[in-house]
């Protein structure tokens, strides 16, 4: 039989994947707490660091410190509303690899697009 801590850690990795919309922490536990009440709020939290270390997933830290998940961890590209808050994936854009002249080893790219989603936007043009 697996171990337990593996186990849970499966179960919070597979939910993720599940969830498209970019979760915060405390969206993941809501929706594990719904098929596994007896993983604790501290065991979710615990275990979507740990794999954003080993880089297992994603982290988005956004401004204003609030991190959410992300279960994709091919390159890609991010939009977020301006208006709800809403995530959503976009392809990887090339990036033009910078000039390197400080001796940094750049390793990722993470761009974030702003605007408005296909919801909001209807909103703002029916006012106008
Ligand atoms: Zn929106
Ligand atoms: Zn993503």
């Amino acid at each position: 039989m697996a171990d337990r801590n593996t186990m849970q850690k499966e179960i919070i990795c597979q939910t993720l994947r599940e969830m498209h919309c970019h979760p915060s922490a405390a969206m993941v536990y809501d929706q594990v707490h719904q098929s596994h009440p007896t993983i604790s709020r501290s065991t979710v939290y615990r275990v979507l660091s740990r794999m954003a270390e080993e880089g297992k997933i994603l982290r988005l830290d956004l401004a204003g410190g609030d991190s959410r998940y992300d279960g994709e961890v091919e390159p890609h590209s991010h939009v977020r509303c301006r208006v709800c808050g809403v995530m959503a994936d976009l392809p990887a854009a090339p990036v033009g690899q910078p000039a390197d002249d400080q001796g940094f080893l750049l390793e990722e790219c993470a761009v974030m697009y702003r605007g408005l989603c296909p919801c909001c936007r209807r909103k703002a043009e029916a006012q106008c």
